[in-house]
């Protein structure tokens, strides 16, 4: 009993000093990926599928390491953001992306829109409202063609200060999105609070529709939640035709998931473009 125990402890202690490695190793690696240029952008299609057309592309980070191979998101932005290194990531994802969205405008896609996370930790640098300005400017992106989703994964500390920067990208007249509806802190009370224009539904909701009816009802009051307020939505994580039919018999006609397509890199991007719809 003492004996298992005690393996138990060691194999616990084994696997958390080498998850500590991974991290330190992979905090250390982040800062030359980010000094040699080494992240790239991945491009997910959302589409409308009343129109049947692309209607923009979220923008998404990737990672390829030359010895441990693709990295997460997932496991470098909460690395990313706890360094501060999310601040200059931000700052060159956000021009990459708006220079993609101009040679994609100048081939003749006008009313493409694209969408670009937001980390909490980037409202916090003061020039955040600028800085989005300046690249409008520079790759002369009408602001309608522009958004920002935002989550909440830690409680906000400064509300009022988060509220005051709302309010000037409003200003601006870029979409503002809250993403992962449903889960973490993104929650209802935001919606009052602060005026956004768009909802993304939680994956994890459109996954079990049609298995779990408790799912199907939350997803069904999310939709009818946008409407009355006037919001519009998109239902992220979309797999299955079933909960294409789904969504659309709700009303809900923008989406985005492996159904349509995964992210892709910017060629595959346009490929996508020119020849939808596909099927
Ligand atoms: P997110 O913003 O909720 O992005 C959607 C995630 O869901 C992406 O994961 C995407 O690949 C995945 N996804 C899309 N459709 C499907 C589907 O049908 N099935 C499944 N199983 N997954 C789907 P990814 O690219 O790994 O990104 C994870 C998270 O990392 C993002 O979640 C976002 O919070 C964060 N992230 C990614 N890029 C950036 C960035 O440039 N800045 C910031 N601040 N965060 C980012
Ligand atoms: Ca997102
Ligand atoms: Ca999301
Ligand atoms: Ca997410």
């Amino acid at each position: 009993m003492g004996k298992e125990k005690n393996e138990r402890i060691a194999q616990f202690n084994n696997h958390n000093s080498k998850s500590i490695e991974r991290r330190i190793f992979i905090e250390n690696e982040l800062y030359k990926a980010v000094k040699k240029r080494d992240l790239c952008l991945y491009y997910q299609p959302i589409v409308d599928t009343k129109e049947k057309k692309i209607t923009g592309f979220e923008v998404l980070l990737r990672w390829k390491h030359k010895e441990l191979g693709m990295i997460p998101p997932s496991e470098f932005i909460p690395i990313a953001e706890d360094t501060g290194l999310i601040v200059e990531i931000g700052k060159w994802s956000m021009e990459k992306a708006c220079q993609q969205l101009k040679e994609w405008r100048d081939k003749g896609f006008r009313d493409l829109k694209i969408s670009v996370n937001l980390s909490i930790k980037q409202f916090y640098q003061h020039d955040v409202v600028k800085m989005i300005t300046d690249y409008l400017t520079m790759y002369e992106i009408p602001p309608e063609c522009f958004e920002l989703e935002f989550t909440e994964t830690v409680p906000m500390y400064n509300f009022e200060w988060f509220l005051e920067i709302i309010r000037k990208l409003k200003k601006l007249n870029i979409g503002l999105s809250i993403d992962d509806f449903g889960t973490g802190y993104s929650s209802l009370s935001y919606l009052t609070k602060l005026k956004l224009d768009k909802i993304k539904i939680d994956r994890s909701f459109i996954q079990n529709i049609y298995l779990e009816h408790d799912h199907n009802v939350v997803v069904k009051t999310i939709i009818a939640l946008a409407q009355n307020l006037k919001l519009s939505i998109v239902a992220e994580g979309v797999e299955k035709k079933e909960q294409v039919f789904f969504l659309n018999r709700h009303h809900c006609f923008q989406m985005q998931g492996f159904y349509f397509s995964k992210p892709v890199s910017s060629d595959e991007a346009f490929q996508l473009l020119q020849n939808w719809p596909e099927k």
